[in-house]
């Protein structure tokens, strides 16, 4: 399609519209409503980019859809393989920004960690994306074409979902919101809830509201010190919601979903890794009920933060653990490809 100049005309992806959207567009084309499941159905279980293909689909209505909407997926421009399997993917968008999405094997287990945001306004210390600074919000199509694309081009069973890539999940609330309801739904992407989880930084009024809807997707926080001096400085987040604030949108979680939270906790040599710092986690994790990760710090080379050694990795762990702290030790994935917890920055390296 073409406008006025004679330009091709940018086409809408159909996969920003949610089932609800596309029952007023099937209907507004005069069509029945079911249309709008097949189509629903052709998008999300069977991954199909083309219109065409919709074959219980009127030829005229597939016409108006290629004509108005494209279903394609977000290109790829680069693959990097890990040494330990994990696989990083960069995605071109249309307008050419780059955003990257990375996959972990692991036993019977396919994890996919997925990015909402060009870059990030947050930015906290140890992490690339927020040295980038913020582009834009991903919409809803390329949200999930990075899942889509992995399960149908490559044929790769994603078992678990981790909203942990690039950007602030809950600064782009509505279209995380929206996809999160087409990967849970049973029609469309069919992965169940308790295998996605959405990791945010503490953008507290939207732990509230996440809450409210009370589903069983599971919630982390990147908690990273449980002293608000300590972590004002590594998270500027903390400024604007500190740790009194966020402790209590948690427990509001934890007392509307009956859910467990985790809190992410990467160990930086020197900073959040002593007695005083183990001691005010265990504490809080205990009044919450919550899990915690300890994960090693990856490095980025715009940042002055020093993993903590392994041996203080293990004491932490078991400090919490004297404290009665369900804690997990997690090894870092793909760091050699730049894919691990906090390296991802959408350029090709
Ligand atoms: S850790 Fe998350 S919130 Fe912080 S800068 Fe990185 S992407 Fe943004």
């Amino acid at each position: 399609m073409q406008d006025c100049r004679g330009r091709e005309k940018m086409k809408k992806n159909i996969r920003d519209l949610d089932q609800a959207d596309l029952g007023e567009l099937v209907s507004s084309l005069g069509e029945p409503t079911y249309r709008a499941i097949q189509i629903f159905n052709w998008l999300y279980a069977r991954g199909i980019e083309e219109f065409s293909k919709m074959s219980d689909v009127p030829e005229k209505l597939r016409e108006i859809l290629a004509s108005e909407y494209t279903a394609e997926f977000p290109e790829v421009f680069d693959v990097k393989i890990s040494r330990d399997g994990t696989k990083k993917y960069v995605f071109r968008l249309f307008d050419n920004n780059f955003i990257e999405t990375v996959v972990i094997p692991e036993n019977k287990r396919t994890t996919i960690c997925i990015s909402t945001q060009v870059g990030c306004k947050f930015g906290c210390l140890f992490c690339a994306s927020g040295k980038m600074g913020f582009i834009r919000n991903l919409n809803v199509s390329e949200i999930l074409g990075q899942v889509l694309y992995i399960m149908f081009r490559k044929q790769i069973k994603i078992t678990n979902i981790v909203f942990m890539g690039m950007g602030e999940p809950f600064d782009n609330y509505d279209a995380v919101i929206k996809a999160i309801k087409i990967i849970n739904d049973k029609n469309g992407i069919a992965i169940g809830s308790r295998k996605i989880i959405v990791s945010t930084s503490g953008v507290v009024p939207r732990i509230i509201d996440f809450a409210k809807i009370g589903w069983q997707v599971r919630l982390s926080i990147s908690l990273h010190s449980a002293i608000n001096e300590t972590r004002s400085m590594l998270m500027p987040i903390n400024k604007i919601f500190p740790l009194p604030r966020l402790f209590d949108a948690c427990r509001f979680y934890r007392n509307e979903t009956k859910r467990r939270i985790t809190f992410e906790y990467i160990l930086i040599d020197g900073i959040n890794d002593d007695e005083k710092h183990a001691l005010s986690l265990a504490k809080v994790a205990n009044s919450l009920s919550a899990d915690v990760n300890i994960i090693p710090l990856s490095i980025i080379k715009q940042s002055p933060l020093k993993p903590a050694p392994q041996e203080k990795m293990i004491w932490f762990a078991n400090r919490l653990k004297r404290k009665n702290v369900r804690v997990t030790v997690r090894k870092s994935r793909g760091a050699d490809i730049k894919a691990a917890c906090g390296q991802l920055a959408g350029l090709v390296r």
